[in-house]
């Protein structure tokens, strides 16, 4: 699919309209669901873009994505009330809410790469890819995304889990991290199991990745082993981890459209082999 990422606002243009207001999205009507047709066709009221940006495709129309904040027409035009937080949405059923995440990091990548980061100049947005470029010193820029590796570890019959300290509900979860630079995914496993918990692991596989748009993560999800040590709690990030049997022992684990669930029923599979 070949997709002209920045295109010159017209009136012609017709497809779905993600429309982004910080972590905030237009969904109008009693569906909830992502308006499709003209901009004009839209019931907020905000003044024409002078270019808009496509993410994709649904259903054989465009998906365009726009940034609400500055063209809002004035203040009382903004009813909040149809503008839906992307946290509450993104693990409902629905294909055309992956566009939601998408477009908050398109509207993100290109509010904060509007000067160079090297030479101070205001950048341009480029046509035919996602990205800005500096024409005085040819910097480009492409949208951020930072890969954190999460791993679901087994013992036995038991799986390890995990509150986190940030964590305000009573979730357990698995372990994750953000890679480092220079770092492949596997010795990022590795450091942030051993920094968490203190524990080794071995026979590191790879499960599947999720987006995670809260800024800007890529969630690589992996299943390892058990190898040596006893559990040795990082202070600063972990509030309590444990083995636990798969049961109803088990305490309160993120929702199933979560890879740290997906990667925690993954486990419970091959436990039951
Ligand atoms: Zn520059």
């Amino acid at each position: 699919m070949m997709i002209q990422h920045s295109i010159p606002f017209s009136p012609e243009l017709e497809g779905w309209w993600c429309v982004i207001l910080t972590h905030q999205i237009y969904l109008p009507g009693p569906k909830n669901k992502i308006p499709f047709g003209s901009f004009d066709d839209l019931a907020i009221n905000i003044t024409r873009p002078d270019v808009v940006h496509q993410i994709g495709e649904y259903d054989g129309d465009p998906v365009y994505t726009l940034d609400a904040t500055h063209i809002l027409a004035s203040e009382s035009d903004l009813e909040l009330d149809e503008f839906v937080g992307l946290r509450s949405i993104l693990f409902e059923q629905n294909e055309l809410f992956e566009f939601a995440a998408r477009a908050y990091q398109v509207q993100l990548f290109l509010k904060t790469h509007q000067y160079c980061g090297q030479c101070g100049s205001p950048m341009q947005i480029i046509d035919w890819e996602l990205a800005t470029l500096c024409e005085p010193c040819k910097h480009r820029c492409y949208p951020r995304i930072s890969p954190v590796v999460i791993v679901a570890i087994r013992k036995g019959s038991q799986i390890l889990l995990a509150k986190n300290k940030r964590s305000t509900a009573n979730i357990y979860s698995v372990l994750a991290g953000f890679v480092e630079s220079g770092e492949t995914l596997e010795q990022a496993v590795h450091r942030e199991v051993f920094e968490e918990v203190g524990i080794k692991v071995k026979n590191i596989k790879y499960v599947k990745s999720q987006p995670w748009p809260f800024p800007h993560s890529l969630m690589v999800g992996f299943v390892a082993e058990y190898d040596s040590g006893e559990l040795n709690l990082c202070d600063d990030e972990i509030e309590a981890a444990d083995w636990f049997e798969f049961g109803e022992d088990m305490p309160p684990v993120p929702p199933f459209k979560t890879i740290s669930r997906q990667l925690i029923e993954h486990t419970k599979r091959l436990v039951h082999k």
